[in-house]
């Protein structure tokens, strides 16, 4: 552990102990009688991936690299195992005529009943970095996601997938969807593409006001309906919709799971409606929704357990 790293897992811990206003937002939320995974880390680690202290996690900043680094460190805690040799995989891009190197982070659990078959669970760790001297702190666009593979993954130790899990922390998707691109395109040294079934994409799950959460994909991919079919937490809504089908704004190429669709990859993304933080510089964890968050970090791992069921 390099010192920003450990003054950074230092900061995670101090803001969970000493923090009134973060202790009472975990004790709002609901336990719910079977959680899965922990509630108040769920927000702890939004909270520190939101924090000023990582200035909006822009790709190539020495400010993405700390969140990299946390990330690795919470996948090494949860005993989830590098993709390849690496959690990290390398790639550079140019975005209006500007060179970046990006990192995506890939975590794998190895599946207990079909290993071969791929599926990956991703959110991406890029903002929007800091602008006219202003930090976009992205605690929904896209901590929320991020915080829920980690949710995933403890969930996982109790509970391992018949399937075989990629998580992918992907980097760049505020450049043009880059570090998912990349690793679409080159996935083949790690796993062949056609043994990855399904993608389970997560960007901006953690607030809205009236406690609705899309699901995207299943209007395409209609074999995935049936996963869907779950029961909801009370004052929750899971809709679909969003998939270019129903004259709403049509999001099926909006985010990470773009690139899988492209080859014909199945896929399910979650996000809300857009708010009026998006992507402006109070896209800050004290404006989540607590409640809402947990609720829909449940409600997606349901739907990921009806998946894992299914030949896919
Ligand atoms: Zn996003």
């Amino acid at each position: 552990m390099n010192i920003k790293l450990i003054a950074l897992v230092f900061l995670a811990f101090v803001l969970a102990s000493c923090n009134g206003q973060s202790t009472d937002k975990s004790e709002e939320v609901i336990d719910f009688e079977q959680t899965r995974f922990n509630t108040a880390s769920l927000l702890q680690h939004v909270e520190v991936l939101s924090s000023d202290a990582l200035e909006g996690r822009r790709t190539g900043t020495a400010s993405s690299l700390k969140a990299k680094d946390y990330i690795i460190a919470q996948l090494k805690i949860l005993q989830v195992k590098p993709l390849t040799e690496s959690y990290e995989q390398q790639f550079s891009f140019k975005n209006k005529e500007k060179s970046y190197q990006g990192i995506n982070v890939l975590g794998k659990i190895e599946g207990s009943e079909r290993p071969d078959k791929y599926i990956v669970i991703s959110a991406h760790y890029d903002h929007e970095g800091i602008k006219n001297g202003k930090i976009y702190n992205g605690a929904d666009d896209d901590a929320s996601g991020i915080s829920a593979l980690f949710a995933f993954a403890e969930y996982f130790q109790k509970n391992p997938p018949k399937h075989s899990v990629i998580l992918a922390a992907f980097d760049a998707e505020e450049l043009g969807l880059q570090g998912s691109r990349y690793f679409v395109d080159n996935v083949d040294v790690a796993v062949g593409i056609e043994n990855i079934v399904l993608n389970i994409n997560m960007d901006m799950i953690s607030r809205n006001e009236k406690d609705e959460l899309y699901v995207v994909g299943s209007g395409h991919y209609i074999q995935l309906k049936s996963a869907i079919n779950i029961e909801l937490p009370e004052n929750f809504n899971l809709l679909t919709g969003h998939d270019g089908l129903d004259g709403k704004q049509n999001w099926m190429n909006s985010s990470d799971h773009a690139p899988f669709h492209k080859k014909e990859i199945p896929f399910l993304y979650f996000g809300e409606e857009d708010h009026k933080d998006y992507h402006q510089p109070s896209d800050d964890f004290e404006n989540i929704h607590p409640n809402f968050y947990v609720k829909a970090v449940y409600t997606i791992i349901s739907v990921f357990e009806n998946l894992d069921k299914m030949n896919l």
